[in-house]
């Protein structure tokens, strides 16, 4: 294989897994090894945190805090902006280096990419409307209004299945909000957050910004719980599992932090009668094998009306038989590895599961061997009973759970049964059905789409989901509030000092 792409992004044998931005510091002890669950191989080592360099990381974030919160907005963006031109520049690089470390298809590892650079430009816009509101005083020559500023240091911890995105979608944001940012990036994908790093460096040091503004931690959960721990992060954007998210919520509302929480999904398309057939296996297909199945926004269930239950069954079955799996630096291929061999062993007992509970397989799964290492699967579908108990979890690989439906009210019962509340979807070209799936008694999802699958969202709207998806809002519309503080000013310009409510009070 070609690796020039791991040069290109200043990667080395071992890398510094703790930096400021400038230099990293490295600890010749404890390293992760990154192995490519594509082939097998090292891809590097990095160097874990050790509680000394966090406590350095996190004086030096602190200083470079009170630098950073002066600058002004639309210069703030201006570094962002030269953040995005560089990931212009890396795209391809960077977007193969997350196939080759996470396993996703090189299409998905160029896209991204792009999403990161999607968020980039949205923040620059940003830099110049973080504006609040002004409101109406109810005393005379009075004005109040209300302003945003920024609040400290981020701390963001991510998961492996998107190992850039998600840190820029907060990363970005944050850096024009005014705050600076220390991010520990997955134990599975470290790589990526060096390579990240890395970009950043250059980009700091061309504009002569101090350290501390961007940071990088690395290490297992044992990293993660000292930044939930911390009294000086007051905002923790975490993205994982709900078991993670439930400890990192407790462990942080302690001491009456912030923390904005992006934890799992069990996605599900509803499809009616009227569906259009072609979106309904374009969309059930990507949403239920993209990134094998190790999306957040995968397609985990489709609820389908017994009329069309099984022309959309024969159809997806088949279209499963036409599936290429192997390499996904391969462009011909559909569908690359899961992360690792402990996935592989959680996908073949959730198998297991669904034949115990009387599930029927339709496409038949299992480990594939020979493709470079041991992590290939096949993509599955199975029949269920719309209780079963299997289709209430979140098993993060590619298996797709198929139920009937008689009636909407039906449907959406089953759709919003399960704990998690992150995607959700309905093929349908009838305006009563839509309309009655995105009301107040329709998907109780944080996303809700008509015609389009539960995976893939844009960078423009707020992202995230209800119930154990943990209620968080990332990236697009207002969730840059999160990243702020409100602070409410009422002005007096007169020469009284009248009381709200009109309380006197007078000697
Ligand atoms: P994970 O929960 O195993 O780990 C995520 C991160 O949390 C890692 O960096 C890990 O080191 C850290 N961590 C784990 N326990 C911690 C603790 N107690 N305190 C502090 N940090 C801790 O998740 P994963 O296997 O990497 O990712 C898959 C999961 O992430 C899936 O459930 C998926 O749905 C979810 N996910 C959600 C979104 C979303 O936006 N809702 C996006 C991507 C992934």
């Amino acid at each position: 294989m070609n690796t020039d792409f791991i040069q290109e992004l200043g990667l080395e044998a071992d890398n510094d897994g703790t930096s400021t931005g400038r230099q990293g510091h490295h600890n010749t002890e404890a390293h992760i090894s990154s192995h490519s669950p594509v082939d097998g191989a090292q891809i590097g080592r990095v160097s874990i945190t050790t509680p000394e360099q966090y406590e350095a990381v996190i004086n030096q974030a602190t200083e470079a805090f009170r630098h950073w919160r002066t600058v002004p907005a639309p210069r703030r963006g201006e570094i962002v902006r030269q953040y995005g031109e560089a990931l212009r520049e890396h795209k391809d690089a960077l977007g193969r280096l997350v196939s080759y470390e996470m396993g996703k298809s090189l299409q998905e590892g160029w896209g991204e990419v792009q999403e990161m650079i999607d968020i980039c430009d949205f923040a620059v816009g940003l830099s110049r409307q973080l504006h609040g509101l002004t409101m109406h005083s109810e005393r005379p020559l009075h004005r109040m209004y209300e302003q945003y500023h920024p609040l400290g240091i981020v701390g963001v911890i991510s998961a492996f299945n998107f190992p850039v995105a998600v840190w820029s979608w907060n990363a970005m944001i944050a850096l024009v909000c005014g705050d600076v940012v220390v991010w520990k990036p997955s134990e599975k994908a470290p790589l990526c957050g060096v390579a990240c790093q890395n970009i950043w460096a250059k980009v700091a040091a061309d504009n002569d910004l101090p350290e501390g503004i961007s940071n990088l931690v690395n290490g297992d959960y044992t990293i993660g719980e000292l930044m939930t721990q911390d009294k000086r992060i007051p905002l923790i954007s975490a993205t994982g599992s709900t078991r993670m998210g439930k400890a990192v919520a407790q462990t942080v509302a302690a001491r009456l932090g912030k923390s904005l929480l992006e934890l799992g999904g069990n996605n599900a398309i509803i499809i009616t009668p009227s569906a259009d057939m072609d979106l309904v296996l374009t969309g059930a297909l990507f949403g239920a094998v993209g990134t094998c199945g190790q999306r957040c926004t995968s397609t985990r269930r489709l609820i389908i009306h017994e009329s069309r239950y099984e022309e959309v069954r024969d159809k997806l079955a088949k279209a499963y038989g036409q599936l290429k799996i192997g390499d996904p630096l391969d462009e011909k291929n559909h569908v690359g590895p899961l992360i690792d061999e402990q996935s592989v062993e959680t996908y073949l007992q959730a198998i297991e599961g669904i034949k115990n509970e009387g599930g029927k397989m339709v496409v038949e799964g299992g480990r594939i061997d020979g493709l470079g290492s041991n992590c290939y699967v096949k993509p599955c579908i199975a029949e269920v009973e719309p209780d079963s108990e299997m289709a209430q979890q979140e098993t993060f690989a590619p298996i797709l759970y198929l139920m009937k439906y008689r009636d909407l009210d039906e449907a959406i019962e089953i759709q919003n049964s399960v704990p998690q509340g992150l995607s959700s979807a309905i093929m349908t070209t009838n305006l009563r059905e839509s309309e009655r799936f995105l009301s107040p008694t329709g998907s109780d999802c944080g996303i809700a789409n008509v015609n389009i699958g539960t995976s893939g969202a844009e960078i423009g709207g707020a992202f995230g989901g209800e119930k154990e998806t943990g209620g968080g809002r990332e990236s697009g519309s207002d969730a840059w509030k999160v990243y702020m503080r409100r602070q409410t000013n009422t002005i007096n310009y007169s020469t009284e000092l009248p009381l709200a409510q009109g309380i006197s009070f007078n000697l």
